[in-house]
């Protein structure tokens, strides 16, 4: 692509590092905010710049949140004896979208991946530990990938829980979704929440 404005050839670059904008998306979009009044521009701008400088992740359970701690877990009205463990905060957005979970969270960041580098200190599992040591946490529902690295993932926390009271559950499977829960649509998702499973008729965790 040949640009007669080096500004505008900068611009387009910075677009394309988005997923799945390619030079010519990334060109119809700032052509088209060329089109828009200055100010709004500056306010396309400044909402990202200040996203990125003052979004932080909640020191309860990693969500992203504009204080310390997410309006998730700080809701009284949230029945905080349930956690729900999701790999991204997409699949926390995901799962609320359907209004049919009140109670919390806890975002792990990814799943075990040996393959990739990705081990338990790479996740938010030390802190889920301590949240349910410390907290009267009766349920943590497992509301991982149905893969293998996602088996292995919900495994290996219900053998670091085993030992501490608490139910562990799975989101129920083999309904048409594949992949990642953020495809799933709202119904599906909101079914597998409703029918979730103990986790003993799903994997052997006492390992008798
Ligand atoms: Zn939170």
């Amino acid at each position: 692509m040949i640009f007669s404005s080096k500004l505008v050839e900068d611009a387009v670059q910075e677009f394309s590092r988005l997923p799945g904008i390619g030079k010519k998306t990334a060109l119809r979009l700032v052509l088209q905010l060329l089109k828009l009044h200055e100010s709004e521009v500056d306010q396309f701008t400044g909402a990202i710049s200040r996203m990125r400088h003052e979004v932080k992740f909640c020191k309860e359970c990693h969500n992203v949140s504009d204080s310390e701690i997410c309006g998730i877990c700080v809701n009284r009205s949230r029945n905080h004896s349930q956690v729900c463990v999701v790999e991204t905060i997409r699949d926390v957005i995901a799962i609320e979208s359907t209004q049919q979970y009140n109670g919390l969270y806890h975002v792990l960041g990814g799943i075990l991946s040996p393959l990739d580098g990705i081990g338990p200190e790479q996740l938010n599992i030390a802190t889920l530990q301590n949240r349910v040591k410390t907290n009267e946490i009766s349920e943590i529902i497992m509301a991982l990938s149905p893969t293998i690295e996602g088996d292995t993932t919900v495994y290996f926390i219900a053998r670091q829980l085993k030992d501490v009271p608490v139910t562990i559950t799975t989101i129920a499977r083999g309904i048409s979704f594949g992949g990642e829960l953020e495809y799933a649509d709202e119904m599906t998702l909101a079914r597998s929440i409703a029918k979730r499973l103990p986790i003993d008729n799903y994997v052997n965790v006492s390992g008798k």
